[in-house]
């Protein structure tokens, strides 16, 4: 089969993490016989400085053109102190909204390998940790009309408004259910029921749409609750779906308890079958050119798009235990080095995962 992709490498470190990626695809097609094409467009710091603006016009059209994306990262202390409304970050934000993105995929796994990086005592992960938090990405407080400040009877007010229509909890719905079909079948929704009317809503129609996934084991918790839960005994989740604040605060939490930023990869996804993948972590400015980032994050990305754009589950499984194998033979990048095991770069980690496929 033939597959187009829409490269953004972005800044820092995004250029040397996607390199490695491509290669690993590549090898994906060469063993598999598919054929990936790719085209490379401008995001961030490096847009920037070519054309003046974060998203040009000619990046949504390349990004639209393709089958998938992959992002690197973007951003940097280059452009630390330029006008706020054309910072690198506006290009990432500006894309998920240009191609509709609404649902965020972030898997937070603990690699057996990667156990002593876990922030968690070894008894609590005794079960292992393989989390997989759906967001919604467009919606809730962070949209929610009306917003800002104002003064009232004398007194500064600052507010925003959590809001949800029922198609929008729906459709991440529907994606949390789906993405727990792919996995173990279990699903959590998160909300602030108990309290929040937008989460009764959220509650109610969470609830209704399971009846279209009989075998989904559907759990609900508050959101105060799901972030003890997270670290007292994180091995109950499969999928948790929940909406943007909470989501944003919860993936953070399940990523962080793994200890390797450099590990995690993410997907963002819309209506369409168009999705964009990038890892979790940002550009890490401070090891940029120095052939020292972990390509993994960005390389389980790949796996992601082959396992949700393309529907090649046994390919998507090869590159996670080409992952595995090479934690498994003792390589680590520097983020990930722990006494025992050999030190390679950037370049040799995705070699050494194309090795293995
Ligand atoms: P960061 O994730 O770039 O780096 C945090 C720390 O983790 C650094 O010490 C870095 O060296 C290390 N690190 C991150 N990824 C690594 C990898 N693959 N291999 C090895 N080490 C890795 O976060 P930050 O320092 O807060 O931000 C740096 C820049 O990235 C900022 O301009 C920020 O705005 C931007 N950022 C971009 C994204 C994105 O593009 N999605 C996300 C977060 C931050």
């Amino acid at each position: 089969m033939q597959f187009s992709l829409c490269l953004l490498p972005g800044d820092g470190i995004g250029p040397e993490i996607v390199e490695q990626a491509v290669l690993v695809l590549h090898a994906v097609g060469k063993k598999y016989g598919h054929t990936f094409t790719t085209t490379s467009a401008l995001i961030g710091g490096a847009a920037i400085d070519a054309e003046g603006v974060p998203l040009p016009d000619a990046t949504v059209a390349a990004c639209k053109e393709a089958d998938a994306v992959l992002l690197g990262a973007v951003g940097g202390p280059k452009w630390d102190t330029i006008d706020p409304a054309i910072r690198p970050e506006k290009g990432l934000l500006g894309i998920r909204k240009a191609l509709g993105l609404f649902a965020n995929l972030r898997p937070a796994k603990l690699f057996p390998q990667l156990k002593n990086a876990c922030r968690l005592h070894p008894d609590v992960v005794r079960d292992g940790l393989d989390v997989l938090v759906v967001r919604e990405l467009t919606g809730g407080a962070y949209f929610g009309e009306p917003r800002g400040q104002e003064v009232r009877n004398g007194e500064r007010f600052g507010f925003n408004t959590m809001v949800y229509s029922e198609s929008e909890i729906r459709r991440i719905a529907k994606i949390g259910f789906e993405t727990a079909q792919k996995r173990n079948k279990r699903l959590c929704s998160v909300d602030k029921a108990n309290v929040l009317d937008v989460s009764q809503l959220w509650r109610e129609i969470v609830i209704d749409e399971s009846k279209n996934y009989p075998d989904v084991e559907l759990s609900h918790l508050y959101v105060d609750n799901a972030a003890m839960q997270l670290v007292q005994n994180p091995g109950q989740f499969d999928v948790i779906v929940t909406e943007n604040l909470f989501g944003d605060i919860l993936s953070d939490e399940a990523a962080v308890i793994t200890g390797s930023i450099g590990m995690l990869p993410s997907s963002s996804m819309g209506d369409g079958t168009l999705a964009l993948y990038e890892p979790i972590h940002g550009s890490a400015p401070d090891i940029a050119d120095q052939d020292k980032a972990n390509p993994l994050a960005t390389i389980l990305s790949i796996a992601m798009m082959l396992r949700f754009s393309f529907a090649l589950e046994e390919e998507a499984a090869a590159v996670e235990n080409a992952v595995s194998a090479v934690l498994d033979a003792g390589y680590r990048t520097g983020d990930i080095m722990e006494s025992g095991k050999t030190l390679i770069g950037c370049r040799e980690m995705g070699q050494k995962v194309v090795e293995q496929i």
